[in-house]
Order: structure tokens, then sequence, then C-alpha cells
């Protein structure tokens, strides 16, 4: 098997959902017994896209509880934060270097984010972001960074800057790759990608109430047979895929059970599944408390701190600084 080092991470927006489960947190789970894993609480990238961190701290601190929940062992895998690693974000300057602003201006992800952004005006961050990940990757020399659809141009961002940089001043980087998870993009209740931000997303936190309410609320259609036909009834087969994969279920084998039985059914089924699969993280959860996920980022700042510290004396000493 290859020497990887995973790198990836979440910015403390709200709290992590079904959609991360299956694009990216499942992979880590099982890697961390395999690599090395650095994960990290993006805290500067929250500000790409609003003028102010909110309520940082707490956000911060229910983002390290969700990986406590899903199980990520912070004996194994080193959860960090970008403002406590001041020689990362310092790689951001050679790197903006190697890229053009053509470059920066044709990212997909990069322009679907500012659609949905409620800010009068692009800021500089957004613009540039893909290019602070790429610090977040190399800075421990990361070969492997299991994510979602949507960050799939940026981890070609991070590739080019690792060619651009090896070709300049000598090899330094390894180029990484991307890792999809079961479902790499997740649909929110009500289409679009499930996102902490658009209001439509099952948090992996959510009470068994909560869940229902949720799923309650889905729009369906009012047929009663339920078949999985993704383009003709995207609602319906968003539902089967959720309960699907939280079950470990082809979606389609599931319609059987529910037959004519309607959007109710189809709706009780699919509570019945997710809170099943959300048990054990819940369970887990009420195990740790905020003392403990502070205690995980200052162990983990600390070691992530000493990584960056070697590579940006690398990277200073490559380029002749
Ligand atoms: P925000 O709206 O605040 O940007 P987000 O829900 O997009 O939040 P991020 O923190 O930007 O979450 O993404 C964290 C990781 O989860 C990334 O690897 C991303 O690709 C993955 N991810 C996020 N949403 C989904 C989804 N709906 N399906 C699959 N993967 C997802
Ligand atoms: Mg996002």
């Amino acid at each position: 098997m290859m020497d990887h080092v995973v790198l990836t991470g979440d910015r403390p927006t709200g709290p992590l959902h079904l959609g991360h489960y299956f694009g990216t947190l499942a992979n880590r789970v099982a890697l961390q017994d395999v690599h090395p894993m650095y994960v990290l609480v993006a805290d500067y990238q929250v500000i790409t896209d609003r003028d102010l961190p909110g309520a940082i701290q707490q956000n911060i601190t229910s983002l390290v509880l969700d990986y406590l929940a899903i199980g990520l062992d912070p004996a194994k895998v080193t959860i960090f934060q970008h403002s406590a690693i001041p020689e990362l974000n310092q790689l951001l300057l050679p790197f903006l270097s190697l890229v053009s602003v053509a470059e920066l201006s044709r990212n997909p992800t990069v322009k679907d984010e500012i659609a949905h952004s409620t800010q009068q005006a692009v800021n500089g961050l957004m613009f540039t972001y893909p290019v602070h990940q790429a610090a977040d990757i190399l800075f421990c020399k990361g070969t492997l960074v299991p994510v979602g659809k949507d960050q799939l141009p940026h981890v070609e961002v991070t590739r080019l800057v690792a060619r651009r940089f090896n070709e300049r001043y000598g090899p330094v980087f390894p180029v990484p790759e991307a890792m999809m998870g079961a479902r790499p993009l997740l649909h929110g209740l009500g289409g679009g990608k499930m996102s902490k931000s658009r209001g439509n997303a099952i948090a992996l936190s959510a009470t068994e109430d909560e869940t229902a309410a949720l799923i309650r609320a889905a729009r369906t259609d009012s047929e009663r047979l339920i078949t999985f036909d993704e383009a003709n009834r995207p609602e319906v087969a968003n539902l089967l895929t959720l309960a699907g994969l939280c079950l470990g279920r082809a979606p389609e084998s599931i319609v059987d059970e529910i037959g004519n039985g309607g959007a109710s059914t189809l709706k009780r089924l699919v509570t019945e599944a997710v809170n099943e699969f959300l048990r054990p993280m819940r369970k887990r959860r009420l195990e740790h408390s905020a003392a403990d996920a502070r205690q995980v980022l200052t162990d983990g700042n600390e070691r992530a701190r000493e990584r960056a510290i070697v590579t940006l004396g690398e990277v200073r000493a490559a380029m002749g600084f």
C-alpha cells in the first residue's frame, strides 16, 4: 500500500451533516487506521463569504465534537485550526505567485459559492481561498484528500501549485490526489447541494425529533406508487438515496418495501433509517465535553505547527530567502 499523508477539513460555519458524512467523513474514519491524517478546522476560511466570523469559538468547539462523535480518534488524527498555525498561512504568499488571475477566475466552485453568497461584493479571500487550500494540503505534504465533489477544482489548484513550485524551485512537494466518498454530491431536502449554509441539511447532531420533522417537511410528489426515478422524481429519489446510504443498500432495492404506500410511508422509512444510522454518533457525542474538544485542538495545533515550521523552512531555502 502506498504511504499516504491524508489532509482534509471543514469550515466551522455550522454543524456537520449527512452530506459531509457520505462525501468525506466516512472516508476519514476508515483512513485514520491506515495513514497519518490531518483534519483542519478551516477557521480563516469562514470569512470568504461573510463579513464576520460569527459565533466562531462555539462553532469550532461543536465541529470538533462532531469529529469525536463520528469516531475520529485524536490519538491517531491531528485536528488543528488555521488561525493557530502562522507558518501554514505564510505559504499563501509564494503560492499566490504561482497562479494567474485568469486561473483563479475560472474556478467553477468559487463561481457557485459567489452565486450563493449573501455578501454585497466578492472579497479577495473568496477569490483566492483555493490557493489557501493548497497551503493547507501542502504544509504537511498531504498526498490524499478525502473530499466531496465541489472540492475537485480546488484539489486541481493544489496540484498546479505543487507542480509549479517544484518546477521553479526544485522538488519540495508531492502532487496530491482527491478521494471521493460514496456520495460525492448529496442533495439536501428540497434539492441542491446539501449545505450548512443553505438550510437543507440533516445535521449529524440533530435529535430524533428534529430529524423526523425535517424529513416530514421535505417536498415530494402525490403519486402513491414509489419509484426510483432521479430524472422525473428527484425529490423522491433523493429521499430513497438518503435511506439507501444509511442502510447500506441500493436505493432501488427499497422501493418494493414501500410499494403503493406513498410519501408518508416513504418518509417513515427514511426517518427510521436516518435515526438508526445516527444513533451511535449521538451516543458518542455525549461522552465528550467542550473542554475535551479544546484539549484536542491544543494538542493538534502543537503537532501541526511543528510540521508547518519544517515545510516553511524548506520552502524558504528552495526559494533562496
Ligand atoms: P458551507 O455551506 O459553510 O460551505 P458546506 O456544507 O459546503 O458548508 P464545507 O465545510 O464547505 O461544507 O465542506 C466540507 C467538506 O464536505 C468538503 O470536502 C465538501 O466537499 C464536503 N461536502 C459538503 N457538502 C457535501 C455534500 N452535500 N455532498 C458531499 N460532500 C459534501
Ligand atoms: Mg462549502
